[in-house]
């Protein structure tokens, strides 16, 4: 009885758990003490990590899992694939560098911040994924000082932070100088991947100011790989490929009523 105060004192949740069947196989296969010892602790330890990790996982906030291997280099050959795999090593994070994937809708940049985000969760950083709309909008809701920190240190903290769908949505001018605060307050100290479909120079405009502009760019470039990628939709390929050969009902519908791209 006394010994099962003593795990939750000393918080060993996971040994606890995994003790009867560890026990059962020391007897059966006549461990060492040494053994023993060794293992016990190795349970302890496994489900910890396994813990945090699926809490750095729900913490993340990540749409979907997607990984490099998932994705197809030869749709893309103005992507160079070295450089991805380069990036993959995850050298950006430890070196607070940013990186920026600039492209036309579909051409996969969501994808590869993913991948680059599952890595680096593998590899046990702290990740934060985020649209510029949904940053904004958390930004300008907190409605006193105090709740602003206190949600810009939520963006500031993970060592990856993640930026998709810059460019979709014009940002007030409260919105634009928050935007520039969180990377002003980043630069240096955490990377960022970021993604858009507006090149710097409409940036101007979407921020409704070019003076901040400038000097968020400036932050945010400094250190970073600007990654454009100049090719077509992998969502209009799969369209395309699924108009070849309607599987479903509901395809032949939609091509009968012209909504998939015949003959291309
Ligand atoms: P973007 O963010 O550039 O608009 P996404 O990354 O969201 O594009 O890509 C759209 C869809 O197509 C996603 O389901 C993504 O996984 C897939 N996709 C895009 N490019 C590729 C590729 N080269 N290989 C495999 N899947 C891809
Ligand atoms: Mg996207």
């Amino acid at each position: 009885m006394k010994s099962i105060t003593a795990y939750k004192q000393l918080n060993l949740t996971h040994l606890q758990t995994a003790l009867p069947q560890l026990l059962e196989t020391a007897r059966r296969e006549q461990w060492t003490y040494e053994t023993m010892v060794e293992r016990a602790l190795g349970a302890e330890l496994d489900g910890r990590e396994q813990k945090a990790t699926a809490r750095r996982l729900k913490a993340a906030r990540i749409p979907s899992k997607k990984t490099v291997e998932g994705f197809d280099f030869s749709f893309q050959p103005s992507l160079s694939e070295r450089r991805i795999r380069e990036l993959a090593d995850l050298s950006f994070v430890r070196t607070c560098t940013n990186v920026i994937f600039l492209g036309p809708p579909g051409t996969g940049k969501t994808h590869l911040s993913l991948a680059l985000a599952n890595r680096a969760l593998a590899e046990g950083h702290s990740v934060l994924f985020t649209t510029l709309a949904e940053l904004a909008q958390s930004l300008e809701s907190a409605s006193h000082p105090g709740l602003m920190r206190q949600r810009l240190r939520r963006y500031i903290a993970p060592s990856l932070l993640i930026i998709d769908e810059v460019g979709y949505t014009r940002l007030t001018a409260e919105q634009a100088h928050h935007f520039f605060e969180l990377v002003a307050a980043r630069y240096e100290h955490g990377s960022i991947i970021l993604t858009s479909n507006t090149s710097f120079t409409g940036w101007g405009a979407l921020l409704g100011d070019e003076v901040l502009a400038t000097a968020l760019l400036d932050r945010l470039l400094h250190h970073a790989e600007v990654i454009a990628i100049n090719g077509s939709s992998y969502r209009m390929k799969e369209r395309r490929t699924e108009s070849r050969t309607p599987s479903t009902l509901s395809d032949t519908a939609r091509h009968a009523a012209g909504d998939l791209p015949t003959g291309v």
